[in-house]
């Protein structure tokens, strides 16, 4: 057996009186590509966000790589977490956004080597050369001086992605990264998505409305319901042969 990469166990989140994720286990092994489905509210971004240490569960833990995400487990005790110990899991984990994120006043080039430099300590010169290679890889290799306001919604998204990649995580998020674009950049967008799923071996992790690229890429599909996983399996049987009725009705809006 391989050992998770990434492991919920029993995990609830609310916030205030809301109970949005009502007890999540989730194996997600090295590599493995998973699409995360379901109504709006049901918790999918609550699910990633406390993956990228954007927020803390009320209860339960998060493994990334062996580690507790939100405890510093030692001599059998559980400490809180402290900035030194999220640094280093969140080493392991990057995320793109629906909406870009990038520092409007660096360039393209600037915006992908920054993390290196700032996190990684890389030589300023070392870093642009990786972040060069990575603009190449989403084909943006013509861009390296421009700025994010020059750029589409696509192309900037492709950024984020480059940005997220020179870091060479294990787990790499996506929140919905085409919901913010015009359809006709949508497509670009995948394309990259689809190169990492083919190409790359780091673990995926994608809240998309795209079933149909869902059923492309994802090794498996969960159906969040109301914050809780009310199915799990390949794309094929949770999108196509699923009976689960409040399936079958989130799905009727993509026919
Ligand atoms: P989804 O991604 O499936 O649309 P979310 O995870 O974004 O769902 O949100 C689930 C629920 O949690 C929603 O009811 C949302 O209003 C609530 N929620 C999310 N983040 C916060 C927050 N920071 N403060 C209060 N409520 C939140």
């Amino acid at each position: 057996m391989m050992e998770p990469i990434v492991q919920y166990i029993n995990v609830h989140k609310s916030f205030g009186d809301t109970h949005v994720l009502k007890g999540i286990d989730l194996d997600i092994n090295p590599g493995e590509k998973i699409a995360i489905i379901g109504p709006s509210g049901s918790g999918k971004t609550t699910i990633i966000r406390l993956l990228m240490t954007l927020e803390e569960p009320t209860d339960g833990d998060i493994y990334v790589a062996g580690k507790n995400l939100w405890k510093i487990e030692k001599n059998g005790k559980k400490l809180p977490a402290n900035e030194k110990h999220l640094a280093s899991v969140r080493k392991d984990i990057g995320m793109v956004f629906q909406h870009f994120n990038l520092f409007p006043h660096k360039t393209i080039l600037d915006n992908c080597a920054m993390p290196l430099i700032k996190v990684k300590k890389m030589k300023k010169n070392e870093a642009r050369d990786m972040a060069k290679q990575m603009l190449d890889r989403v084909g943006l290799g013509d861009k390296y001086d421009a700025y994010p306001s020059n750029l589409s919604g696509g192309q900037k998204q492709r950024v984020a992605m480059a940005r997220a990649l020179v870091m060479r995580p294990k787990i790499m998020l996506f929140d919905e990264v085409t919901s913010a674009l015009d359809p006709e950049l949508v497509g670009e967008v995948l394309e990259v998505i689809r190169d990492l799923a083919e190409n790359a071996s780091m673990a995926m992790v994608l809240v998309t409305h795209e079933m149909d690229f869902a059923l492309e890429i994802a090794d498996r599909v969960l159906f969040l319901d109301e914050g809780v996983i009310a199915e799990s399996g390949t794309a094929d049987e949770v999108i196509n042969k699923s009976d689960n009725p409040r399936l079958q009705n989130f799905l009727k809006r993509f026919r």
